[in-house]
């Protein structure tokens, strides 16, 4: 049902005119929303990244879930703590590419305003892929993170 807006009526949504007052009837605006669907598209297009979940131990993933979690804390505790474990491994390395990207990003303050603007847009993003991280590793998944996912540094 749509409302006219001369009289507020409810009329059917095929209805040009109002069957009350004849006023013409719009039809609800898409194009208001149309931005922020598209906005929501490119997230998910972002975050349409490799997932090799499949390729881990159902029972690895189960007990190290917090180990993978805190790979985007303290990568040091998973890297000592559960070593043994792939999808331990798959999370601590992502943690230690954000932690690398965090001392970058704080090193690139030095340099006058491009490094201003730089460094807490840097700080932002990390911040924003490591909570999606954690996400995934609690959601007991192996997915790359948008951006980062690509680099491997443990082996
Ligand atoms: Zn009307």
């Amino acid at each position: 049902m749509l409302t006219c807006k001369q009289c507020g009526t409810q009329v059917e949504e095929n209805i040009k005119f109002c069957t009350n007052c004849g006023a013409p009837i719009e039809a609800p605006a898409e194009q208001a929303s149309a931005p922020a669907v598209d906005l929501s598209a490119k997230l998910t297009e972002l975050n349409n990244t490799a997932d090799t979940t499949a390729e881990y131990d159902a029972q690895d993933i189960e007990k190290n879930k917090v180990m993978a979690l805190l790979a985007y804390i303290i990568f040091l505790i998973p890297l000592l703590a559960a070593k043994d474990s792939k999808f331990a491994r798959f999370h601590t390395n992502q943690g230690l590419v954000l932690f690398i990207g965090a001392i970058l990003s704080s090193v690139i303050t030095v340099i006058p305003i491009i490094g201003w603007i730089i460094a807490p847009i840097a700080g932002l993003a990390i911040t924003v892929l490591a909570i999606i991280g954690i996400v995934n590793a609690i959601g007991g998944k192996a997915k790359e993170l948008p951006i980062i996912g690509k680099f491997k540094i443990l082996k």
